[in-house]
């Protein structure tokens, strides 16, 4: 009996990291062809929240006007959220939230620390005169200066919510997400949810979520979905890592705990990218979202949209089934990133940096810089570290962190390049956003 693409991740951990990774990529493909041949009602879903490789040129002619031609229920909210959804990380224009909405996407993910309130102000304005009951609007519990810490009080917690219907325009929230969790006293604080249990009862909340993409994301999301207390979870996925979060993503579904994945596009690097013809390039993000909507437990992606042409290149990819090339592409993308990506969620090398840099948030910064073009995030993010942590301090350390690499990455010599990028013209802190965590 052919397995499924769910059955073929947790296959994953027999096989060492290169030989089990490429297997484990065709036999998704299998069994995503198996899955459509057996009637799966749902053949593809994708959701990731970000800037993802954008075409030098215009779309392609196939790809103009495309539409969202698959919708997938999310958990037990009751709603069917359409499989490559809208994050608005970037988002700046109400005219393309109306776009998308024209084209069948119905769930919009914002923050109150997406440019500073302004993606729920550009959000709330562009779907003004949509019946609300159409969409699925996601904000976090947030406020423009970033992440509300465990200890905050009920009032201030509600005050945030308060605060996005307001700049949403909207009287309730479907879901506000614990955002970029890291640790189990936020998600479990209990002002957070004696706050989302008011909100709840007074009609301004339906939904509680929880959003990670750190090297604590397995243990947060394990937390989350056995605590009962979480109707949706929104985790960084994407092809060959969290070899953990599958039975985490079973248990999930088990429960109606609604799946939104992020991250879906592995960094898209561009380095790794010029290296592809012109149509393998074409073909990578659809490719990526579709190898994340091949797992039935995954209800649906968020990428970060900011333009027509994303619009209409990612959504061309909606409904569309993994295929053999499709994991080709992958594996190949793979193969040129293996030396150079660090990967979300190992954390393996920190112990090890005797300054504590936090290496793998510099190494995030600086995709969010090179390949996202997020380059104020990542220039504001950098700024807030303490100058003794940053890369400078490299200059003069013999490394440890390399020998504790698994991956073989080049820390010290990104780290310097990182602190050369980033270190030079930090903004000042009343002009830089706090979105230190984009979910896409
Ligand atoms: S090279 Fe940099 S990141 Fe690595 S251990 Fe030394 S100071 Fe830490
Ligand atoms: S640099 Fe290597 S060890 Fe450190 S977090 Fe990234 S992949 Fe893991």
């Amino acid at each position: 009996m052919a397995r499924s693409p769910t059955e073929d991740l947790e296959r994953r951990e027999e096989h060492d990291l290169e030989t089990g990774r490429r297997d484990f990529l065709r036999r998704a493909a299998a069994g995503a062809v198996a899955l459509g041949a057996a009637g799966c009602e749902y053949t593809s879903q994708l959701f990731l929240v970000r800037p993802a490789p954008k075409r030098s040129g215009p779309p392609l002619p196939e790809w103009v006007g495309s539409r969202v031609r698959a919708w997938r229920p999310l958990g037990r909210t009751g709603f069917a959220m359409s499989d490559i959804s809208f994050g608005c990380a970037n988002l700046a224009d109400p005219a393309l939230v109306r776009a998308a909405i024209d084209r069948g996407v119905n769930y919009f993910d914002t923050s109150p620390d997406y440019s500073r309130e302004g993606s729920e102000r550009a959000l709330g304005e562009g779907i003004r005169g949509t019946r609300r009951e159409r969409l699925f609007i996601a904000s976090k519990f947030c406020t423009a200066e970033g992440h509300l810490p465990a200890d905050a009080p009920v009032t201030a917690v509600m005050a945030a919510v308060e605060g996005s219907l307001r700049r949403v325009g909207t009287d309730y929230l479907d879901l506000a997400h614990i955002h970029a969790c890291n640790d189990l006293e936020r998600l479990l604080a209990p002002t957070f949810h004696e706050a989302a249990a008011r909100l709840r009862e007074q009609g301004k909340l339906r939904f509680v979520g929880v959003s990670s993409h750190n090297p604590r994301l397995e243990a947060v999301m394990r937390a989350a979905v056995d605590s009962g207390r979480f109707d949706v979870v929104m985790v960084a996925y994407n092809f060959g890592v969290w070899p953990g979060l599958q039975d985490i993503l079973r248990d999930a579904q088990a429960r109606g705990v609604g799946v939104v994945a992020m991250k879906t596009l592995k960094g898209a690097r561009h380095t790794a990218l010029r290296e592809f013809t012109p149509g393998e390039r074409d073909s990578f993000a659809q490719a990526a979202f579709a190898w994340v909507l091949s797992n039935p437990q995954v209800n649906g992606l968020v990428v970060s949209i900011d333009s027509e042409a994303q619009l209409d290149e990612y959504l061309a990819g909606s409904g569309v089934p993994l295929t053999a090339a499709d994991v080709a592409l992958l594996e190949r993308y793979d193969r040129l990133i293996a030396n150079d990506w660090c990967r979300p969620g190992c954390g393996q090398c920190l112990g090890a940096c005797p300054a504590a840099v936090p290496i793998d948030d510099v190494l995030r910064w600086a995709t969010y810089y090179e390949h996202y073009r997020h380059e104020e995030i990542a220039r504001a993010a950098y700024a807030r570290l303490a100058p003794e942590r940053r890369g400078s301090a490299c200059a003069s350390c013999p490394a440890p962190c390399e020998a504790a690499c698994p991956h073989g990455l080049p820390i010290r010599a990104k780290l310097e390049r990182t602190h050369a990028l980033l270190a030079p013209r930090p903004l000042p802190a009343s002009t830089a956003p706090l979105g230190l965590c984009v979910d896409a």
